[in-house]
């Protein structure tokens, strides 16, 4: 559905070094990053902070 509330939909990218603005198109509105790659570094620094060597 188009015309719907985009501004709510609104967000700000949760990586770091990115302040990128996307619309989050999901259904629950999950999104947190501008793209799948930092959402992709985000995912790796997680993981390597865990402790775990790759
Ligand atoms: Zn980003």
């Amino acid at each position: 559905m188009l015309g719907g509330d985009f501004r709510d939909r609104l967000g700000v990218c949760t990586a770091p070094h990115c302040d990128r603005v996307y619309v989050d198109v999901s259904r629950n509105g999950t999104r947190r990053f501008c793209g799948t790659a930092c959402q992709n570094r985000v995912k790796t620094a997680a993981f390597r902070a865990r402790g775990r060597t790759a």
